[in-house]
């Protein structure tokens, strides 16, 4: 949401003539875009400051001034606090104020102390953007809905994004014609809460996610849909018969389950418990029988035993997840669970992490290793580490690596599957299938660089 929340400034920016940069030495104005998530996260952004402030004072010693602004949900959730702890910043704004960043750098240039909006205006943040801009990926990002209403005890989003907003369906129905006008074939809706996604429909009616998904999928030249990230216990029936459904919504989900304990669970207030979770699973497998799973783990929860994390590794052992983000539980100020007692210590969790990790990147290992000698569609969006190499994914996610085929940039191209790493696939498109490239190229296709 981040990377997206960036390319909307960016948009609002051009008009005032400001372009996108990747040297910050000589920006005339460089915004940090911020996550809360964990505390790792936040730290790293005083770090990255104390290192912009060295390129501020450079252009200032040749009499030029650049606007250093913090946004996101670190400004958000720390406010004023930036500025004590950075007092050459220029700018801390949140989440829901990315709209006025014009009157923010105007009056950040005509005074001389720090300008602070963390607030949530009532105006709709969306309606006072402007349209998505033309993109030169062929993949994009869509947020669809924002904030969210589930106050889990370790989560800081509900404080950070506030309540949960669903944009109406129209609005996202035009941002995708518009995006695929552009040539956008792979569209991956956001929210925080996504799939509890109920925007307003035409007349009275508010659309689910599976019916949004449903619609999208008319768009002549949208090949692909896919949506992050979803609550385990909204995920309805309709969204199920979506995975069935409809072709163009990719055999990829990722759900978070965060842990396999059903008391951890509750002490996280996560509305699902470990068998909720696992006939989910069982539902969306039987709509789509190929799908592939990931999550999300906290592993050191305040009063998670050894016990409870056997729990975690047992459900991963028979769920199977084809990757996975997992980590160290981070108390985080404002949430409930900092305040637990029976926190667990760091050694601890460090154990029990590596531990998971060491079954998660077993089970993505073997997927990507199952995969070998298969044919599969992969969108071809980047260029290599190495000179003529190119960079896909694969309909479950996976980065494919070819050599040559620099005229497959942009397309979606059937690739025969040589090897699986850890991490990615390598393959190579062979000359009959190569002929069964689909779309055109874009103009002018580049990497994108978020603002
Ligand atoms: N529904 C949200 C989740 C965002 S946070 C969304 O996708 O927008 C992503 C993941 O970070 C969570 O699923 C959780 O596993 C992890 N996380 C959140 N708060 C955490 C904390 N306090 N400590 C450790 N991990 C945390």
């Amino acid at each position: 949401m981040n990377v997206y929340d960036s390319a909307r400034m960016a948009d609002v920016l051009a008009p005032l003539g400001y372009e996108l940069s990747d040297q910050p030495d000589d920006a005339d104005m460089v915004i940090l875009n911020t996550c809360h998530i964990r505390e790792k996260a936040a730290e790293k952004v005083y770090s990255e400051l104390g290192r912009l402030r060295q390129f501020k004072n450079k252009k200032a010693e040749t009499g030029e001034a650049m606007i250093l602004a913090v946004a996101g949900c670190v400004a958000q959730a720390e406010g004023e606090e930036v500025f004590a702890r950075a007092p050459f910043i220029d700018m801390v704004f949140g989440p829901q104020t990315y709209h006025r960043l014009p009157e923010m750098i105007a009056k950040a240039t005509r005074s001389s102390g720090g300008v602070l909006d963390i607030d949530f205006p009532a105006e709709a943040k969306f309606d006072s953007l402007p349209a998505a801009s033309g993109t030169d990926t062929r993949s994009a990002f869509l947020t669809v809905q924002e904030g969210c209403d589930k106050f889990c005890t370790f989560c800081v989003v509900p404080y950070t994004r506030g309540a949960e907003f669903s944009r109406p369906a129209k609005d996202v129905l035009a941002d995708a014609r518009r995006l695929v006008a552009d040539g956008v074939c792979e569209i991956t809706l956001l929210g925080q809460n996504v799939n509890n996604y109920h925007g307003e429909g035409p007349g009275t009616q508010e659309w689910g996610l599976g019916r949004l998904i449903h619609a999208l999928a008319e768009i002549d030249g949208l090949a692909r849909i896919r949506y992050t990230t979803s609550y385990p216990a909204d995920v309805d029936d309709e969204l199920i018969a979506a995975h069935r459904d409809v072709p163009a919504l990719m055999p990829f989900l990722h759900l978070p389950v965060q842990s396999g304990s059903d008391r951890i669970l509750k002490a996280m207030n996560r509305r699902h418990d470990s068998s909720d979770y696992r006939r989910l699973v069982e539902q969306l497998r039987a709509a789509r029988p190929d799908l592939a799973l990931s999550s999300d783990f906290i592993v050191g929860f305040p009063g998670e035993t050894d016990d409870d994390f056997a729990q975690t590794l047992n459900l991963v052992d028979e769920i199977g997840f084809v990757q996975a983000y997992s980590f160290k539980y981070s108390p985080r100020p404002g949430t409930p669970a900092a305040e637990y007692d029976r926190q667990v210590d760091d050694e601890e969790k460090t154990g029990r992490l590596l531990r998971l990790q060491d079954l998660l990147n077993k089970q993505q290992r073997s997927f990507n290793e199952s995969l070998v000698g298969k044919t599969l569609p992969v969108l071809f969006d980047r260029h290599g580490r190495f000179e003529d190499q190119l960079v896909g994914r694969s309909p479950y996610m996976q980065p494919v690596h070819i050599d040559g085929g620099a005229n497959l940039f942009g397309r979606i191209v059937d690739v025969h599957i040589k090897a699986g790493f850890a991490n990615s696939l390598a393959g190579e498109v062979s000359e009959s299938i190569g002929g069964a490239a689909t779309g055109e190229p874009p103009n002018d296709a580049k990497e994108r660089i978020s603002a």
